[in-house]
């Protein structure tokens, strides 16, 4: 996440060194980063920086994960360049672009930089993540003049992105008086990077239905990087378990870009899943259904990612999108960083609209929900995404001096009816600091897992990188406080809902028994009717003494723990943890795990959740039950 903040902004990076000590703050806190954020947002922007315009000459077809070659044309606005000024040129830094780089003329990202201005002398240098610098030399460039860039004109080429979008950007950055301070040109020449070939099929059910039900299954053929649109036409192959009728085969045409909508009819009780078989041997097996009359309802949502509007790839509406026919999602919300990325969000109401009115397109109650939301992205006090009740939301910064702190941001969302989710609250970029009030209302909940990996405790895999001690979610639903737990991908790659697909982690939210509507999703989170995990749509329900999971219960004497898992494939260890101490339970290595547990002697403020693991590292975690005073 750091190329941005060193990169695209317009302070230099000299800034972030001799970062000062601040006390009482996490050991992860980046007060460095703020203070340079801080700088670049009050340093004096000459007329001439950020003047003139670009584009794309030519180029080739850009494919996810192959190489080419592109030629860009950057032409001076009124003011010029001084002589000593700087012209920079950024690929998009996510994710796979080349390096821009000029020392090297057979590798990867080498490129041509000239210019027709006799007498000026242009000094390239490759600043590496796919960042290039060209310092004027010789005369200033004067308006109307042109350098031309050709990006990959070695044999290597370039590489160019691995996540498939519309328009990845070739952003251009101009320091017109040399004074250090640069601006992006308003408009940034981009690319379409197209999917690669098909590779395999994703096939998605509802987690749970009822008897006699009409359900929706879900199909996507993808390229090996998880890229929906590819060019796929022909005819699939449908086969389901008994207790559930597909067709037996359905056609994708040129124009469904690979998806479709299926109809299934739930004819038994059980589970049952579906295999999807297509030419060439594209594959996939869906998650299982669950079919009974007496089990809560689950929907799936990732109430967190990012797009190209920070520091992300994709639109925001091909972010929905693919959040609801691809990754079959129930509810999503795009999140951008209030002051990470090309942008500053918080000074771009223009932006800000475009965001809420995506949101807004795309949310369709009782099919698709949909969340105007940001992300707080405090490198001081930890990042929290935030979700709105309605149609429209107030970008709070964590850069603004009424909002910097945690209970300055649930103060100012408190009205509003908002939600703020701490995530990676145990490490990470940064970790959640203490000043957190876990105010029951506006954060009731905590983000457990994310592309970052589990924040819940380190004895697991896929537990987050740079933990800090004593920030571990076990430890804090130990002391008593215990929000409940959801899973949000953090994803960039345009991928909601399975950011697990770029390295195994990610994370999802199961909502239980809720409306699908925004009300219906956020009182969920406020009950704590929701669960977690790191990607895989697992089933898991818990009662303890009859009580929904994530209850405050009132108990006297022995108390039944019920726990009900059904995996996605078999489980490894079903575990009980009780005010902080883990219970391993046999989980037979099956994909059902059913149980009961008896607990006795149980102290006011305790807590008990249950995590389970399967044999491929897939997680979920239960929201905590509370004992009542
Ligand atoms: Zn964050
Ligand atoms: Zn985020």
């Amino acid at each position: 996440m750091i190329p941005w903040a060193l990169l695209l902004l317009g302070a230099c990076a000299d800034s972030t060194r001799n970062a000062p000590a601040v006390p009482d703050l996490p050991p992860t806190a980046r007060a460095d980063l703020v203070r340079m954020l801080a700088e670049d947002r009050a340093a004096v922007r000459h007329p001439s920086d950020g003047g003139g315009s670009a584009r794309l000459v030519e180029g080739t077809p850009a494919v996810a994960g192959r190489t080419g070659t592109w030629t860009l044309s950057y032409t001076t606005g009124p003011l010029g360049i001084a002589e000593g000024g700087m012209l920079f040129l950024q690929v998009s830094p996510f994710w796979g672009w080349s390096s821009p780089q000029v020392q090297d003329p057979l590798g990867a990202g080498f490129t041509e930089v000239s210019t027709t201005a006799s007498g000026v002398v242009l000094e390239p240098e490759g600043l590496g993540t796919q960042l290039l610098a060209v310092r004027v030399r010789g005369r200033a460039l004067e308006e109307g003049e042109a350098v031309g860039f050709r990006y990959g004109a070695g044999p290597a080429g370039a590489l160019a992105d691995r996540y498939a979008e519309g328009a990845s950007r070739f952003w251009f950055g101009v320091d017109g008086d040399g004074d250090g301070v640069r601006a992006l040109l308003p408009d940034a020449p981009s690319v379409a990077v197209a999917p690669g070939p098909a590779a395999g099929i994703l096939a998605t059910l509802p987690s749970t239905a009822r008897p006699g039900e009409e359900v929706r299954l879900a199909v996507a053929v993808l390229d090996g990087q998880g890229n929906a649109g590819v060019r796929f036409e022909g005819t699939l192959a449908l086969d389901a378990d008994p207790a559930l009728e597909v067709p037996s085969e359905i056609r994708i045409g040129p124009a469904d870009g690979g998806t479709a909508w299926v109809s299934a009819r739930v004819s038994g009780e059980g589970t049952a899943r579906v295999r999807v078989s297509g030419p060439g041997g594209l594959a996939g097996l869906s998650n299982p259904i669950l079919i009974s009359a007496a089990v809560p309802r689950v929907l799936w949502g990732d109430p967190h990612g990012h797009g190209d509007l920070s520091d992300g790839t994709g639109r925001p509406a091909d972010w929905y999108r693919y959040a609801q026919d691809v990754a079959a999602l129930d509810f999503a919300a795009l999140t951008e960083h209030d002051h990470w990325g090309p942008w500053p969000l918080d000074t771009r109401p223009d932006l800000w609209a475009e965001i809420q009115a995506a949101a807004r397109a795309a949310h369709e109650p009782g099919r698709f929900v949909t969340f105007v939301g940001y992300e707080w992205t405090s490198w001081i006090h930890g990042h929290r995404h935030v979700l709105f009740p309605g149609d429209g939301g107030t970008m709070f910064s964590s850069l603004s001096e009424a909002t910097d702190t945690p209970a300055e941001l649930v103060e100012a969302l408190r009205p509003l009816g908002a939600v703020a989710i701490p995530h990676h609250p145990a490490g990470g970029p940064v970790a959640v600091d203490a000043s957190e009030t876990w105010d029951p209302e506006v954060v009731p909940v905590v983000e457990v897992a994310s592309v970052h990996g589990s924040s819940e405790a380190d004895d697991v895999p896929g537990a987050i990188y740079d933990a800090v001690p004593g920030r571990w979610v076990r430890e804090l639903v130990a002391s008593g406080t215990a929000p409940g737990f959801v899973g949000g991908g953090d994803g960039h790659d345009g991928h909601p809902g399975l950011a697990q697909l770029a390295g195994g982690r990610g994370g999802v939210t199961a909502v239980l028994d809720a409306d699908l509507t925004r009300e219906g999703i956020l009182s969920a989170f406020r009950t704590h009717r929701v669960y977690a995990t790191n990607g895989p749509r697992i089933v898991l329900f818990t009662t303890l003494d009859g009580h929904p999971m994530g209850s405050l219960v009132a108990v006297s004497g022995e108390a039944v723990l019920r726990i009900f898992a059904l995996g996605t494939t078999d489980l490894d260890a079903v575990d009980v943890v009780r005010s902080g101490t883990v219970t391993p339970l046999d989980a037979g290595r099956q994909a059902v795990f059913e149980g009961t547990v008896p607990l006795t002697g149980f102290e006011p403020g305790e807590t008990v959740y249950v995590r389970v693991r399967q044999v491929d590292g897939g997680m979920a975690w239960s929201s905590p039950f509370r004992i009542a005073p």
